[in-house]
């Protein structure tokens, strides 16, 4: 059982790209377990920043699937969207400290085939944009609005060795220089990276815990480097394992099926997605149908499944099973 710690503030923060599917599920229902079994509070905050992803309806939708499965909040929810002055505000002192430059490198030049790749796929940047004169930066400037890097340490400067520990995957070590290097913290379309809007956001709100997907795992790194250039104390950070098809890969969201507007369509009960996501991830005994509040007295950090969970058949029957 989790300690009585009132300091814990988790966040659900989906991003409204369609509707909710299993594994985004499973990471609310777990980041919301992580905190009320410590007598936590939650904070809802819609990553809607990439204008691409800014559908209101379908955020509605997400906001809706939430309460449907029986997680709650204590606060939000709060737009990306409507909170472009706080990041700018965080750009112009990163800006300020000298920590930044612009880039000009088009997708082709970064994506070239000899570029290594950090382990989300971004290519590790190779500095080519470090170096500009003032002069060719306003000649380029001119030509196209360029995108902001953050300049990172070095390979041999200590700075730039990130350390921390999971709350399931344990003690990680990046070096930024050689698994991600300078890395961007606004696109050339002015919409602000991913990895500065979280880092300030979660700051901002008072956000002690962070639970999501452990393809994130990767972005700790970059986020924790973030954090301290701007004076935040990081989060802790809980990995989940993610849902993956029988052959692997993960479940896509493409797989229309397996979406809560879909699942509930069919009439599957929110206790059967719940129970039968927690029986999967090790958190309750197989069968189980449960609301996330009978949950909370049993959920441990060291119960949760570090293997990725199959969304195979035996799975899709416990979900889909009519009930005996
Ligand atoms: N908005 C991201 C997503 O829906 C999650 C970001 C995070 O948890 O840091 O995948």
């Amino acid at each position: 059982m989790g300690e009585k710690n009132q300091g814990v503030r988790g966040r659900f923060a989906p991003t409204p790209s369609g509707r909710m599917h299993l594994g985004n599920a499973f990471a609310a229902l777990v980041a919301w377990l992580s905190a009320r079994a410590a007598g936590g509070e939650m904070v809802l905050r819609i990553e809607d920043l990439d204008p691409r992803a800014a559908n209101r309806e379908r955020a509605e939708a997400l906001i809706e699937d939430l309460r449907w499965l029986g997680l709650d909040w204590d606060e939000g929810p709060y737009w990306q969207s409507e909170r472009g002055e706080a990041y700018a505000d965080a750009i112009a002192r990163l800006d300020a400290a000298g920590l930044t430059y612009p880039c000009f490198c088009s997708r082709a030049e970064l994506h070239a085939a000899s570029a290594p790749h950090a382990s989300d796929g971004t290519p590790i940047y190779a500095g080519t944009c470090r170096g500009l004169s003032a002069d060719e930066v306003a000649r380029r400037t001119a030509q196209r609005p360029p995108a902001t890097r953050l300049r990172v340490p070095n390979a041999a400067d200590p700075a730039g060795t990130i350390e921390f520990l999971d709350l399931r995957y344990g003690t990680n070590r990046e070096v930024l220089a050689s698994e991600c290097g300078d890395f961007l913290v606004r696109r050339s379309d002015g919409v602000v990276a991913y990895q500065l809007a979280v880092v300030v956001d979660d700051a901002l709100m008072g956000v002690t815990q962070v639970v999501r997907g452990r393809d994130l795992l990767g972005s700790c790194a970059r986020q924790i480097y973030l954090a301290g250039l701007l004076g935040f104390d990081a989060p802790q950070y809980g990995h989940v394992p993610l849902l993956v098809a029988p052959d692997g890969r993960r479940l896509a969201k493409r797989e229309k099926d397996l979406d809560l507007g879909a699942l509930r369509e069919r009439g599957v009960s929110a206790e059967r997605v719940v129970g039968t996501l927690a029986a999967a991830a090790g958190l309750a005994e197989p069968g189980c149908e449960a609301t996330p509040t009978e949950l909370v007295s049993a959920f441990s950090w060291s119960r949760l499944w570090r293997e990725d969970i199959v969304v195979n058949e035996a799975l899709l029957a416990a979900l889909t099973k009519p009930r005996t």
